[in-house]
C-alpha cells in the first residue's frame, strides 16, 4: 500500500458585517434601525471525486480560502451567504488535523463533509434596539471563518505495477509517461520507496503506475526488501514486466523474465496469474531482428510485447494507450479494508472552556475564550432556542457567575469579541 500525503491550509470565509441603517421614508421622520445582518462566510467542504486517484494536485496548491459573506444592507436586507468552497479528493482520503494528527473525517462515501465552517454574519443594528437604546449606531462585524492546517492522507492503490530486474529502465519509463520523478541511475537499488506516477490519458481519465523497487532473486522468499515490495504489487490490476533487451551487464533478458515470474509465483499464485505485458527496453542497443525474435518468443507464449526506448520516450505512447485500453476491460482495483480506526472527533471541549473577564470603561469584556467563537458561530440570533443555548453555555461555563462576581448589574454592556449585548440577570 502506498501512502500519498499532502498538507494544506484551509480558511473558511468570514461572515459579512451587519449594517447600521435607519428606516427612511418620505415624510416619516426618525425611522427605527433597519440594518440587516451579514451573510454567512463560505464553508470549506470536501467531497469524493472518483476521477481522482492521487493527491498530486495538492502539491501545487496548498492554500484554500472560501469567500466572505456579503455585508448586510439597509431595509433589513440580509447579506448573501458565500458559496461553499468544494474541494474534490479521491475516495478514501483521510483528513487529519495537522497539529494533533487526529482524524477529522474519512471522505469515503458520497456525502460532502464540512471541514472548515464559514463565520456567521454579524448582526445588523436592527437587532440592537432596546427600550433604553432606540438608536443603536452600531452593528456587529461578521465572525472569522475557521482556519486550520490539515493533512490529507490517501492509501493509494496502483493500477499498474512495473516489475523487472534493477537497471532495466523501470524508473525511466515512469518518468517519461507521468509527472513522477523517480531517481534514475545506472546502478542497482536506486529506488527504495515505491514511486507512483499518474499517467494522464486526457479528458480527465488517468491511471496510476507504480515503480516498484528492486525486485530481485529471492524476493519471493522474503530476501531483502523484496517481500515488502511484492506486497505492493499484489493489488495492481496489471503488471508491466520490463526487460533490458540488450542484455547489458551480462544479463539474459529471457532468463531474467523467468526468474522474476518464479519469484512472483513463490510469493503468491494469484499474483503470477495477473495479466502481464512484456516491455522490451533499450531497443536502441540492439538490431531490429533481435527485437523481432523477442517479439515472436513472447507472443508465442501469449504475451503482448512492446519494444521501447524509455530514455527517449520511443514507443511509450503506444504502450500506455494499450495499457489504458486493457485496464478498461479489467475489474477495478480490489477494495482494501481500512486498516485504521477513525478516532472520534472531540467537539465537546467542556474541559477547556477557559476565559478572562476584564472591565474597561464600564464594558465587561470576555476574552481569551476562543472556544466561545465556535459556539457563537452556531448561534442563530433569530432563533429563540438557539439563544437559549447560548445563554446556557454562558452559565455552564461559569461566565455569568464570573460577571456577577466582577460586579455586573442589569443593563451593563457585555462584549465577546465582536458581539455586544446588554446584561439581563
Ligand atoms: P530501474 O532500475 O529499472 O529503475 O532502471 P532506471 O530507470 O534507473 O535505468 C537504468 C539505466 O538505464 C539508466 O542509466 C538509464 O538512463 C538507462 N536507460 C533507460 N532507458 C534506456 C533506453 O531506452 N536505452 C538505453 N540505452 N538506456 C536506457
Ligand atoms: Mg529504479
Amino acid at each position: 500500500m502506498f501512502v500519498d500525503i499532502a498538507g494544506i491550509h484551509l480558511k473558511a470565509g468570514k461572515g459579512g458585517d451587519g449594517a447600521v441603517s435607519f428606516h427612511r421614508e418620505k415624510y416619516v421622520a426618525a425611522g427605527g434601525p433597519d440594518g440587516g445582518d451579514g451573510g454567512r462566510g463560505g464553508n470549506i467542504v470536501f467531497k469524493v471525486d472518483d476521477n481522482l486517484s492521487t493527491l498530486a494536485d495538492f502539491r501545487y496548491k496548498r492554500k484554500y480560502a472560501a469567500e466572505a459573506g456579503q455585508n448586510g444592507g439597509a431595509s433589513r436586507c440580509t447579506g448573501k451567504s458565500a458559496k461553499d468552497l468544494v474541494i474534490s479528493v479521491p475516495r478514501g482520503t483521510l483528513v487529519k488535523e495537522t497539529s494533533t494528527g487526529r482524524i477529522i473525517a474519512d471522505i469515503s462515501d458520497d456525502e460532502p463533509v464540512i471541514i472548515a465552517k464559514g463565520g456567521k454574519g454579524g448582526w445588523g443594528n436592527m437587532h440592537f434596539a432596546t427600550s433604553t437604546r432606540q438608536v443603536p449606531r452600531f452593528a456587529n462585524d461578521g465572525l472569522p471563518g475557521e482556519e486550520l492546517d490539515v493533512t490529507l492522507e490517501l492509501k493509494l492503490l496502483a493500477d499498474v505495477g512495473l516489475i523487472g530486474f534493477p537497471n532495466v529502465g523501470k524508473s525511466t519509463l515512469v518518468s517519461v509517461v507521468s509527472q513522477a520523478k523517480p531517481k534514475i541511475a545506472n546502478y542497482h537499488f536506486t529506488t527504495l520507496t515505491p514511486v507512483l506516477g499518474v499517467v494522464a490519458m486526457g479528458e480527465g481519465s488517468s491511471f496510476v503506475m507504480a515503480d516498484i523497487p528492486g525486485l530481485i532473486e529471492g524476493a519471493g522468499e522474503g530476501l531483502g526488501l523484496g517481500h515488502e515490495f511484492l506486497r505492493h504489487v499484489e493489488r495492481c490490476r496489471l503488471l508491466l514486466h520490463v526487460i533490458d533487451v540488450s542484455g547489458s551487464e551480462g544479463r539474459d533478458p529471457l532468463e531474467d523474465f523467468e526468474k522474476i515470474n518464479h519469484e512472483l509465483s513463490v510469493f503468491s499464485s494469484e499474483l503470477s496469474e495477473r495479466p502481464q505485458i512484456v516491455v522490451g527496453n533499450k531497443c536502441d542497443l540492439v538490431e531490429e531482428e533481435d527485437i523481432e525474435k523477442l517479439r515472436e518468443h513472447f507472443e508465442a507464449r501469449g504475451y503482448k510485447f512492446f519494444p521501447i526506448m524509455a530514455a527517449i520516450a520511443e514507443g511509450t505512447r503506444e504502450l500506455i494507450d494499450y495499457v489504458a485500453a486493457e485496464l478498461a476491460k479489467l475489474p477495478p482495483i480490489k477494495v482494501y479494508e481500512p486498516d485504521y480506526i477513525p478516532e472520534p472527533v472531540v467537539t465537546d471541549k467542556k474541559d477547556n472552556r477557559s476565559f478572562k473577564i476584564s472591565v474597561r470603561g464600564g464594558v465587561y469584556y470576555i476574552e481569551e475564550a476562543d472556544w466561545l467563537l465556535d459556539v457563537m458561530n452556531r448561534v442563530d440570533p433569530d432563533d429563540y432556542e438557539s439563544l437559549q443555548y447560548f445563554e446556557r453555555t454562558l452559565r455552564s461555563s461559569g461566565i455569568i457567575k464570573a460577571l456577577v462576581d466582577a460586579g455586573i448589574t442589569e443593563g451593563d454592556t457585555v462584549k465577546i469579541y465582536d458581539v455586544e449585548f446588554d446584561y439581563v440577570p
